[in-house]
């Protein structure tokens, strides 16, 4: 097959492109990544997998993992419930901001207000918070087909430093739309975030999304179809932090990223695209992982407003 030796290309001259960006530091334990690191991988619906440099080098997730435990909350609690407490409207505002509409509802789960609260809606109305931090740990790992586990050093590195996100906690609590408590809420959200991935998993998972919840590597339904139509959606208008407009008009592939370097793209019944390289951009896109979308969407013509 030729696909190794592209995305091999594709991947040097994404490196070869400058070395421009910053490694997220406000994560102490973040700030230690080696900066050159840079993997890419996709998955094709039929199950096949095509990985290129660093494709076997573990990161943490990060905002990665919010995509899919909107999922499982959806898959949990169903849409109603879901939508009583996040919106879906893009925020238009960094990942951490304090963006909540009139009525108090985060705008929506792809930044920090809604993720937290989205934690929180995961599994039964009645779980304690470590039979949270289990559904989503073993429902990413259905949608990863591996059984997925927490780095601790990332997560005790990201709770000791985790005053903001704690305040947005309190602030959904105070306006009545958070379940349980919010120091549980960022605690079991914290772990969410420090799931350990590569960037196969990545592919992996993408695909999962873009076949309507079929893991095409395991063959397992993982949550309904309209569940990740939901999902797609919000990532398309949502994904990429304040940049999500740009993304969706130059890129055109629903998408999310995360402080640690990773990338994650979708495109419904056709491709999942996972990449990682720890330098991000202003808005907290890892450079090369945008870079490499961007040539991957060109080359394939993947822009999903493309008429055929
Ligand atoms: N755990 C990080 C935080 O809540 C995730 C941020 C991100 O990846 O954008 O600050």
């Amino acid at each position: 097959s030729p696909v190794p030796d592209y995305l091999d290309e594709v991947r040097r001259s994404c490196a070869d492109d400058g070395d421009e960006g910053e490694v997220a530091s406000y994560i102490p334990e973040l700030a230690d990544a080696d900066p050159e690191r840079f993997g890419v991988a996709i998955c094709t619906i039929d199950g096949t997998l095509y990985g290129a440099g660093d494709d076997e080098h573990r990161f943490t997730i990060q905002s990665i993992s919010k995509p899919f435990a909107y999922a499982l909350a959806l898959a949990d609690r169903g849409l109603e419930t879901v939508l009583e407490h996040v919106g879906v409207e893009p925020s238009g505002d960094a990942f951490n901001e304090i963006s909540l509409e009139r009525n108090g509802r985060p705008r929506n789960a792809m930044i920090n207000i809604g993720a937290i609260t989205t934690h929180t809606l995961v599994g039964e109305a009645d779980a304690s918070p470590a039979e949270r931090v289990e559904r989503i740990r073993s429902g990413l790992s259905a949608f990863a087909g591996r059984e997925l586990e927490i780095d601790e050093q990332v997560y005790e590195s990201e709770r000791s430093t985790s005053s903001r996100n704690m305040a947005l906690a309190y602030l959904v609590h105070a306006q009545g739309k958070l379940e349980g408590e919010p120091h549980d809420a960022v605690d079991g959200y914290t772990k969410q975030c420090s799931l350990l991935v590569d960037v196969r998993d990545l592919a992996v998972m993408a695909m999962t999304l873009a076949a309507g919840g079929r893991n095409p590597v395991t063959r397992e339904q993982i949550v309904p179809a309209w569940v990740c139509r939901q999902v797609l959606s919000v990532m398309a208008t949502c994904g990429m932090y304040d940049a999500a407009g740009d993304w969706m008009s130059h890129v055109g592939i629903p998408a999310k990223s995360g402080v640690a370097g990773g990338v994650l793209g979708a495109l419904p019944g056709q491709v999942g695209i996972g990449a990682f390289s720890p330098r991000l951009d202003e808005y907290g896109n890892s450079v090369r992982g945008v870079r490499v979308c961007e040539r991957l969407s060109r080359d394939m013509g993947l822009h999903l407003m493309q008429a055929p």
